[in-house]
């Protein structure tokens, strides 16, 4: 690189940092923020989901801004040099990374919250309708039919709503944490590929790189359809795994 294209890379890291700062400073807030719904709506994931999307909309602002600024100006200032886009591209999946932590931690310690709430409920035994008896509880996320062992009067049992939630959304916000880490690093894989690509006049990707990532890619979403069907003690959902396998290797390349 050429002394100006190397002042234009040390003022575009000096803005990328800033960037990343502001995001570090929106997840410290937004940490006491989300805790203190959790903490005032227990079991609600409506009032979290709002306070996320609200969230989301400040964190696109600010990548929309690394945007703007590169159209703008910073992107000139590297000549015919790769190096600025790189620095950009690299600095926006960071970003993307860091939020979707943040966001999947907090869901999925909800998730955790609910799921021990709901066995602690399950402790209190429910009445027969017919005898009174108490009848044991089940660890399910559904109203089911429990016949009575000594009046054989039938029982609608409901779950606990911490543990219905944890059944409906929870287990999906775990398994999305279980995986993340391989789904990110994927997703970095994708990153130096196309860096790769690009500075190579877009040839077309090595089938040796395309068939690692694939790997990858198919690797974490079988690690969250298993974790998905661990969590509810059912088969794996291979279809689902093979779906969003065709979806992404038609997205991606
Ligand atoms: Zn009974």
């Amino acid at each position: 690189m050429t002394p100006e294209q190397q002042a234009a890379a040390d003022r575009w890291q000096a803005f990328l940092d800033k960037i990343e700062e502001r995001l570090e400073a929106i997840v410290a807030e937004a940490d006491a923020g989300i805790k203190g719904i959790a903490a005032a709506h227990p079991h609600e994931i409506l009032p979290i989901l709002n306070a996320l999307s609200g969230l989301d909309h400040r964190v696109r602002q600010l990548l929309k801004r690394i945007e703007e600024v590169w159209d703008g100006k910073a992107g000139r200032a590297f000549g015919g040099s790769n190096r600025g886009i790189e620095m950009k591209e690299e600095s926006t999946l960071r970003f993307n990374h860091r939020w979707q932590k943040a966001r999947t931690t907090w869901l999925a310690d909800i998730a955790r919250a609910a799921h021990q709430d709901g066995l602690k409920e399950l402790e209190e035994p429910v009445d027969c309708s017919g005898c009174g008896a108490p009848i044991p509880r089940q660890v399910t996320g559904s109203t089911i039919s429990i016949t009575c062992e000594y009046c054989n009067a039938v029982n609608q049992v409901a779950p606990p709503a911490a543990l219905r939630n944890f059944f409906h959304y929870g287990v999906d916000h775990l398994a999305e944490e279980a995986a993340l880490e391989m789904r990110h690093e994927t997703e970095r894989l994708r990153l130096r590929i196309e860096t790769w690509q690009r500075a190579n006049s877009w040839a077309p990707v090595p089938s040796d790189h395309r068939q690692k990532w694939e790997a990858m890619q198919r690797a974490h979403l079988q690690r969250q359809a298993n974790e998905k069907a661990r969590l509810l003690g059912r088969p794996v959902n291979q279809d689902w795994v093979e779906s969003r396998m065709k979806l992404s290797v038609a997205h991606e390349f």
